[in-house]
């Protein structure tokens, strides 16, 4: 785990990087004069060394790196690489997938793609920012940061996974606790996620100006049938809104048990209270108003697809 002279050089190497490419880090001898933090790597070979690594409050964990690249990396004095963890690990079993903190966006719908090709999280994942950053967003980065675009989070909430943590809080936890709680992420480090293998049937929708925008909302929905057309489980989870994201519980509650033809997006969706904030696609009113629309256009879906679990 000892910082060694080429891993300090490494470290070096990043910032003049990270400095050419003109991301805040410049110091004495930058261009811009500012002071450039001293950053130190370390490279736990176990997962034994991390939680003392985590206490440390000025080294952070180090994903693929995307997000903190763009914070510029100010306040961070030292990263701890996940490289030598093993945490690009897949698992998969009759009851459920285990996926490692590590995997990146790109490794996870590669993995999908053999087991279970219209999961929900190959439509988001597939869709997410750009092929080259796809492959390396990792999955423990992803959800720890939780950008208010996010492709994954919203898919995790409605699959109800749950996350590995080890640090101040080691163990299995529902990913809705992890997002919802400052407590639960401080000085932990994601080891993994776990997903169970339900036969949900889905549909996935993010609104961006673009194809390669963020999104300014994105709408996840999953049912299943049980005696078709009756609705067995359905659940809706929206990212984007004020509080980052909002599961429909109450429209969940009343569409169980409903024949799929008696589906009526338009009306089920119309008084429904969506509290956001303006966005990159216009005002809070426009992107409620939109989101609203898609949302009815989800639920038609349901109607419009095969079914599953007979
Ligand atoms: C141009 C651009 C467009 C993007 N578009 C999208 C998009 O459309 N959809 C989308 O979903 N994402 C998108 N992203 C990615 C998103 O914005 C974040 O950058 C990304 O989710 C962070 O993941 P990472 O692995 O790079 O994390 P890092 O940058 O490495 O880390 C982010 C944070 O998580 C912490 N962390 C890292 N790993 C762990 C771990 N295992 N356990 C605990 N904490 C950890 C770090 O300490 C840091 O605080 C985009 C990124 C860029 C640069």
């Amino acid at each position: 785990m000892m910082v060694t002279d080429s891993e300090k050089n490494a470290g070096k190497t990043h910032c003049t990087l990270w400095r050419k490419a003109g991301l805040a880090l410049s110091g004495p001898t930058g261009e811009t004069g500012e002071v450039m933090n001293e950053l130190r790597w370390y490279y736990p070979d176990s997962l034994d060394q991390v939680p003392s690594l985590l206490d440390r409050e000025d080294a952070v964990p180090c994903g693929g790196n995307t997000l903190l690249l763009r914070t510029g990396l100010k306040r961070v004095k030292g990263l701890i690489s996940l490289t030598k963890l093993g945490l690009h690990s897949w698992e998969s079993n009759d009851e459920f997938y285990r996926v490692g903190a590590t995997m990146t966006y790109g490794g996870l719908v590669s993995q999908l793609l053999k087991y279970e090709p219209d999961s929900i999280l190959v439509k988001s994942l597939s869709q997410a920012a750009s092929c080259p950053l796809r492959n390396r967003i990792t999955l423990g980065g992803s959800l720890a940061s939780f950008p208010i675009w996010s492709d994954l989070v919203g898919p995790l909430l409605a699959l109800e996974a749950s996350v590995e943590l080890i640090g101040r809080h080691s163990g299995e936890f529902p990913v809705s606790d992890y997002v919802s709680s400052v407590d639960l992420r401080r000085a932990s480090l994601i080891t993994g996620l776990r997903l169970k293998r339900v036969p949900w049937q889905s549909y996935y929708y993010r609104c961006g100006r673009t194809v390669s925008d963020h999104s300014s909302f994105n709408v996840s929905l999953l049912w299943r049938t049980v005696n078709f057309p009756e609705i067995a489980d359905i659940r809706i989870v929206l990212v984007g809104t004020r509080r980052k994201y909002r599961r429909l519980d109450r429209l969940e509650q009343y569409l169980r048990g409903l024949r799929i033809d008696e589906l009526r997006g338009e009306s089920l969706v119309r008084d429904l209270e969506l509290p956001f904030s303006s966005s990159n696609v216009g005002s809070a009113d426009y992107t409620a108003e939109m989101a609203r629309r898609e949302l009815a256009r989800a639920l038609d879906r349901i109607g419009q697809e095969g079914h599953y679990g007979e």
